[in-house]
């Protein structure tokens, strides 16, 4: 990438945690960004990408408090790349996944600032492939459905009829509603024995992974002190934990130091 004098932002998906799933159009990016934005859920090795000097900007919770609200990320965006400066937006995952990068988008848009977007690999097939879940599996399940168990003021609620007939159902952000979630999908008809898992931190070094029945994960889930973030996979292919078991018993990239990205960069 050549140095713009004009700014610009690129939206940058950074994986579900371990380093080792940031692509590498995202590494080239980081390490010639003047300005890093970036939410929660970003492992720090990823930011060692980062040049020195280039000015790193969280905009994510701070334990549990209030995030800085969209309208003020986007005019952060829009003023840095107005300054001249090579902005990367960092997200969790994938930047169009659950993750703003749309409104992001449309901002930038608005502003006439030029922008690209950087898929990153979503949480949505890594964290359960990190808890040996395939989320489609011939003769299992041919097809997934993803929904976020979060809704803003307003959205109305998720159609669980809809959910409940998921062959394989991953939830985002569903950490603090495992509750209301499985008592919503057992009375849209989902069967209490339906395989289930939560997959809390997936691909990070401190990944847990509860499977349970739909009727008792939330349960479990509770007494395992489950915390964010959090996907809950419903399915059939959820019994194929067992089965997979060197995959289930892969801890995590910490185990794999290769994998990992060298520390402080590419000595
Ligand atoms: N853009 C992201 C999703 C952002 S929404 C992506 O593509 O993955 C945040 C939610 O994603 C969390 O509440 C959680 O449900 C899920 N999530 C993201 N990373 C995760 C991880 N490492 N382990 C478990 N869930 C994760």
């Amino acid at each position: 990438m050549s140095r713009r004098t004009k700014g610009c932002v690129y939206l940058v998906g950074a994986g579900p945690g371990d380093p080792g799933l940031l692509t590498l159009r995202a590494a080239r990016l980081l390490a010639e960004a003047d300005t890093v934005v970036h939410d929660r859920l970003i492992h720090p090795a990823v930011l060692e990408h980062a040049r020195p000097h280039a000015r790193i900007l969280y905009v994510g919770k701070e334990g549990g408090g209030e995030s800085v609200r969209q309208e003020d990320i986007h005019t952060l965006l829009i003023a840095q790349a107005r300054l001249g400066r090579t902005v990367v937006r960092l997200k969790g995952g994938d930047p169009f996944v659950f993750g703003r990068g749309g409104e992001e988008a449309l901002a930038l848009e608005a502003a006439g600032i030029p922008y690209e977007v950087v898929p990153g690999v979503s949480s949505l097939a890594a964290v359960p492939a990190a808890a040996a879940i395939p989320i489609t599996h011939r003769g299992l399940s041919g097809s997934v459905t993803f929904a976020t168990a979060h809704r803003t003021e307003g959205a109305g609620a998720p159609d669980w009829q809809h959910l409940a007939r998921a062959e394989t159902l991953v939830l985002f952000m569903a950490g603090g509603r495992l509750e209301e979630t499985a008592h919503a999908l057992m009375s849209a008809g989902r069967a209490p024995t339906t395989p289930a898992a939560v997959v809390e931190a997936g691909t990070w070094e401190h990944q847990r992974v509860v499977e349970a029945p739909l009727s008792s994960i939330a349960g479990q889930a509770r007494e395992a002190d489950v915390g964010s973030p959090a996907l809950l996979v419903v399915g059939a292919v959820v019994s194929l934990r067992s089965q997979l078991r060197s995959l289930a018993m892969r801890p995590t990239a910490a185990d794999f130091p290769l994998l990992q990205v060298a520390e402080g960069g590419h000595e």
